[in-house]
């Protein structure tokens, strides 16, 4: 027989041993756990298991799988001593099936009346935090690695000017190429702070009222100077006095990111057009530009820390390879989301998609 209780929190303890029952307050108290919660019986059968343990694969019917795991409960029982260890089930317990990773904790329940033998299995899936501490590892060798190439040239290029001490000329020219190492290393230092400040802050905290249209006029201001050198026209379109709830900064820095891009990926004598709508409950930032395009293949993996579809011209233009990435997660941080459209040769249009204003809260928005 099979008894299934659901607690008030929405957890399911399914008691499926008819030989002993759980001692009251136990089964409660398991009910509560976010981790994966088993008991198991003398005869190593599975008493109470909660749905999590199930779901993951951690128990069929009455067996607890994994026989690592099993081993470490009959070593528990008979000595008392709480084991803690990690291991991997595969989902649903089938071969060849994902498999998750736990951090597991084993200790005896003895001790009551009616505890005797009994022993407790919790699991915690660690999948996510894995996967975590995994993109934090690459992205920590990524940036040592796109560190060393500007660190790497200024050192060369120092050596060369001792070299060239008496040619002014050269002595000029290395220094010149030493002040664009220099900055590109500082654009690169700053988009790694405003990315960990961004990841630190989703959602963004303390969130003021933004004026879109003064956060497009200045993000058009800052790269005018880049446009007119490229003889590319800035222009923008569409509705006025929208706003939304956020951080002004990070904003500013992602729409600039996408006119910078826009920019450094069209020929000379183009484009650039910047459309502000509303869409509903929702304000739609949009750049587009008549520029090289991006590959269909590429385009979800733009959003990438470090992914450049050209890395050679990616360095060329100055680019740190984070642009687009703290786009995303700017975006995210304000409950928006941002996609792309784009065909190669002919352009490409990144749209902000963000939560508007309530007018109630005093938006006048349009
Ligand atoms: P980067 O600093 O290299 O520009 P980003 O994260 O801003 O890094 O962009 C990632 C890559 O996406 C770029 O290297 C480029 O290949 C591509 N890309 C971004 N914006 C555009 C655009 N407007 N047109 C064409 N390609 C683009």
């Amino acid at each position: 027989m099979s008894v299934s209780t659901r607690t008030g929190n929405g957890t399911s303890l399914e008691c499926s041993a008819p030989a002993m029952r759980l001692p009251p307050g136990i089964a409660s108290v398991l009910s509560v756990l976010s981790s994966s919660a088993v008991v198991l019986d003398r005869q190593d059968r599975v008493l109470q298991a909660s749905e999590a343990a199930r779901s993951f694969g951690l128990v069929q019917g009455e067996r607890l799988m994994a026989s690592e795991l099993l081993a470490l409960a009959r070593q528990v029982r008979r000595d008392g001593e709480i084991r803690e260890g990690e291991f991997e089930v595969s989902a649903g317990g089938k071969i060849g099936g994902r498999m998750t990773s736990f951090a597991v904790r084993v200790a005896p329940l003895g001790g009551d009346v009616g505890c005797e033998g009994l022993v407790l299995v919790l699991a915690e899936d660690q999948t996510e935090s894995r996967r975590v501490e995994e993109v934090r590892r690459d992205f920590v060798a990524n940036v040592s690695h796109e560190l060393k190439t500007p660190v790497g040239a200024l050192a060369l290029l120092a050596e060369t000017v001792e070299d060239a001490a008496d040619d002014p000329d050269a002595v000029r020219r290395f220094a010149g190429r030493m002040r664009q190492e220099a900055s590109r290393l500082t654009n690169l230092v700053q988009d790694i702070i405003t990315l960990s400040r961004i990841q630190a802050a989703e959602p963004v905290p303390d969130p003021v009222a933004v004026q879109v249209d003064a956060i497009v006029a200045e993000a058009l201001d800052r790269c005018r100077m880049k446009a007119n050198a490229r003889g590319i026209a800035l222009a923008e379109v569409g509705d006025h006095g929208l706003g939304v709830l956020g951080d002004e900064d990070l904003l500013l820095t992602a729409i600039r990111n996408l006119l910078e891009n826009a920019v450094a990926y069209s020929p000379e004598r183009t484009r650039v057009l910047v459309t502000t709508r509303r869409a509903d409950d929702r304000v739609e930032i949009s750049v587009e530009d008549q520029g090289i395009g991006i590959p269909e293949r590429d385009l979800q993996r733009i959003f990438e820390r470090f992914y450049r579809v050209d890395p050679a011209r990616s360095r060329a233009t100055g680019g740190t390879g984070l642009g687009l990435a703290i786009v995303k997660h700017v975006t995210a941080a304000h409950g928006g989301a941002v996609t792309v459209r784009s065909v190669e040769g002919a352009g490409s249009t990144f749209t902000l998609s963000l939560p508007l204003r309530s007018s109630h809260a005093g938006s006048g928005s349009a």
